[in-house]
């Protein structure tokens, strides 16, 4: 029996990883594992064709309503039905299959990930904005429809291995691996000078350009505390960080009596992708095995909370809970934008995140949003919040 999925955010860092095992299943024909039903993108036509054509895909569907017709050309004669939208994107997750492979990038992901949920998809998570943004909330409508949430981010996709079969009442810690980004020995003075060149420079994963530049100011690692707490149902005194700058433990977690369990793999997202489209299956992967002896030295240090105020201001969100770690997001992608667009500094990411933060508190917004939807309600208005204040530092 083939397993069908989609892929929403096909033409991105993980939407292209998760194409590669898709097009080498399809390779083998009959005895093809997979099918694939929808394939989504936000804006690059070309790219969203090709990859329906690669993968044999039912259904392309493009958010820019605007691209219809191109779309609609560069598949003519395929035989791939073609639509446009956001209400298209979310009807193509609703699609039935038996992984959704949620992989937009920022709080855009929500309501087709939700829409998919509500359709009864068993969904393979990569977007972590769905957590940070919705945590409570989306992951009860994962349980009201009974449906499984599989992690892709590594760290997580690492302690779902670990925790296999364990009593979480006997586990002590779950303890996430960082990288520390490009700028993990830079000091202080020298991070108020680093370039968006730079920042989109990382020393051991290759990813799309939000995600990189949160990995650079620690803020990724502060957005995977609070996924962590949503996905695993741990409070947040129970997470922990590790810098390891050769990514090549993804997590730890550590039982009552002090055993650590490690989970390590080469930094390579075709493994945890190929993970939650077999589980609870394994299969081979195109991904190289790590060569220990050649590696030779595995490190670990502390996260440095003053020289990156992200984790810190992340962990404070997590601890208040509520409608916080919202809020944090939302300011997040406005400030990762207004970074790349070269309207303020590096160091004024975690700087405009935590004056947000403060505003929405002032304005009384921080309470626990009750569903999905109020969520992206208050990831608005957050986001409002943050143009004004992107305006005025620009
Ligand atoms: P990316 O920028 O490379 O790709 C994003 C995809 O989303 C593209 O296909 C794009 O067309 C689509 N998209 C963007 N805006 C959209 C919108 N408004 N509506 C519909 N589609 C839209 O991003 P990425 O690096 O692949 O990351 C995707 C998600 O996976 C993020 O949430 C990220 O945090 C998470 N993640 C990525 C990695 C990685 O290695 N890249 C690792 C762990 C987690
Ligand atoms: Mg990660």
């Amino acid at each position: 029996m083939q397993s069908t999925v989609s892929i929403l955010g096909a033409t991105g860092s993980i939407g292209e990883s998760a194409a590669d095992i898709l097009e080498r299943d399809r390779r083998l024909g009959a005895g093809a594992r997979f099918r694939v039903r929808a394939v989504t993108a936000g804006t690059k036509v070309a790219e969203l064709a090709a990859v329906a054509r690669r993968l044999g895909a039912e259904m392309a569907v493009i958010r820019d309503v605007g691209s219809y017709r191109a779309l609609k050309e560069a598949l003519a004669g395929t035989g791939i039905d073609v639509a446009a939208g956001e209400e298209a994107v979310c009807e193509a997750a609703a699609l039935p299959v038996d992984r959704l492979i949620s992989a937009i990038v920022g709080a855009a992901g929500v309501a087709p990930t939700a829409a998919g949920i509500r359709a009864g998809n068993d969904v393979a998570l990569a977007n972590k904005e769905c957590l940070i943004c919705a945590g409570a909330a989306f992951m009860a409508l994962a349980r009201q429809m009974g449906v499984r949430i599989l992690p892709v981010d590594s760290e997580h996709n690492a302690i779902h291995q670990l925790l296999a079969g364990h009593d979480p009442a006997a586990i002590d810690k779950l303890v996430l691996t960082a990288s520390g980004g490009p700028f993990r020995a830079r000091s202080a003075a020298d991070l108020a000078r680093v370039t968006v060149e730079e920042a989109l420079c990382h020393p051991t994963w290759s990813m799309g350009p939000k995600i990189t530049i949160d990995s650079a100011t620690l803020m990724n690692k502060g957005l995977e505390l609070i996924e962590a707490h949503h996905l695993f149902a741990f409070p947040p005194e129970q997470l922990d960080v590790l810098i390891h700058p050769q990514s090549k433990v993804h997590a730890f977690i550590v039982f009552r009596d002090g055993s650590w369990h490690g989970e390590l793999g080469a930094p390579d997202m075709r493994r945890p992708i190929a993970y939650c489209l077999n589980w609870p299956e394994r299969a081979e992967t195109a991904t190289s095995h790590l060569d220990l002896a050649e590696i030779g030295t595995l490190s670990f240090e502390k996260p440095d909370m003053q020289r990156f105020p992200a984790l810190r201001i992340a962990r404070e969100a997590l601890a208040r809970g509520g409608g916080s770690t919202t809020v944090l997001n939302a300011a997040n992608e406005v400030a990762v934008a207004g970074f790349l667009g070269r309207q303020i500094s590096f160091m004024a990411i975690p700087a405009l995140v935590e004056e947000v933060l403060e505003a929405a508190d002032r304005a009384g917004l921080l309470h626990e949003p009750e569903s999905v939807e109020t969520a992206l309600a208050l990831d608005g208005r957050a986001r409002q919040l943050a143009k004004l204040r992107l305006t005025e530092a620009a």
